[in-house]
């Protein structure tokens, strides 16, 4: 099988270079590898030195969405200043597989758009159900992708513990605007969720008023109404997780967004609308910094 880099995509192997010239006030990190007949590439995760509560940026986690990794690899200069402001987490690109095949989900052996959809999103085996409960929403995780990405991020809730986390995807089947999930605390009231809408917005995409996502869920002035989806943007918003069958406090991120553009946008416009919301992210923090100080 061979990577195909269709509609001004860069290949997994640049992407990974990209990142390697972070310099040296990052950490990268292997999470595992994932392939597919002939086709092995590490999934990759960066972390500043500087440790503390930690700014996640997440792309890449559905095959066939590849604005978001692309806008990362072409923000690095943004990206390090941003790891100089806040301690960051950096997942540019969690299915390198699906990206290079243009394919949803890990663990397929077609392309499929309803097949078992196995994907490195799915968080459920650490994540309980209910408020009190010890038991995780699934009891093994879906597959082995999504079992050592749980892993690596529980493994670092210690020592960044996330307070505000950017997970960018499109929508492939959506024309009309773009819109966010909103898992943390503030849930559609949260103000950097907002401003980062405002930033899509001046970027010439509409946000979605109305209507309802691909999957049915309701959309109410670019929010989508609160679900627990048991993505990673739920794991990193969750009160309470499970792992290795124990209860535990969860990395309870006050901030956890997940955004999605309309599928269909033009190459670069998606990624320049992205890179405009990393930039957008940088100056919200910026300027938090700054009042603080
Ligand atoms: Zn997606």
């Amino acid at each position: 099988m061979r990577e195909i880099c269709r509609d001004g995509r860069m290949p997994v192997g640049e992407i990974n270079r990209t990142f390697s010239k972070l310099g040296n006030l990052w950490i990268p990190e292997v999470i595992t590898f994932s392939g597919i007949k002939g086709l092995v590439f590490p999934i990759m995760s960066y972390k500043t030195i500087q440790q503390g509560e930690a700014a996640f940026v997440a792309a890449g986690i559905h095959g066939e969405e590849e604005f978001g990794s692309n806008a990362m690899a072409e923000s690095l200069e943004v990206i390090k200043e941003l790891g100089k402001i806040i301690p960051t987490i950096l997942l540019p690109l969690l299915n390198p597989v699906g990206y290079a095949t243009n394919w949803r989900y890990v663990g397929q052996r077609e392309y499929s758009e309803t097949g078992e959809g196995l994907s490195i999103n799915d968080m459920e085996h650490n994540l309980p159900f209910g408020r009190i409960g010890s038991r995780a929403r699934r009891k093994l995780a879906s597959c082995r992708e999504a079992y050592c990405c749980g892993e690596h991020l529980i493994s670092l809730f210690h020592n960044y513990p996330p307070r505000i986390t950017i997970d960018l995807h499109q929508d492939i089947k959506e024309e009309d605007g773009a819109y966010v999930y909103s898992h943390g605390k503030e849930r559609e009231n949260d103000k950097i969720a907002s401003q980062l809408l405002e930033v899509i917005q001046r970027s010439g995409i509409p946000i979605k008023m109305s209507g309802a996502t691909r999957w049915g869920e309701k959309i109410k002035k670019g929010f989508v109404e609160f679900v627990n989806d048991s993505s990673i943007d739920d794991l990193l918003a969750a009160e309470a997780i499970i792992h290795k069958g124990v209860r535990k406090r969860g990395p309870n991120a006050r901030t956890a967004l997940a955004f999605e553009l309309p599928g269909k946008l033009d190459f670069r416009k998606g990624v320049n609308v992205y890179r405009n919301l990393i930039y957008g992210l940088y100056e919200i923090l910026r300027e938090e910094r700054e009042t603080k100080q």
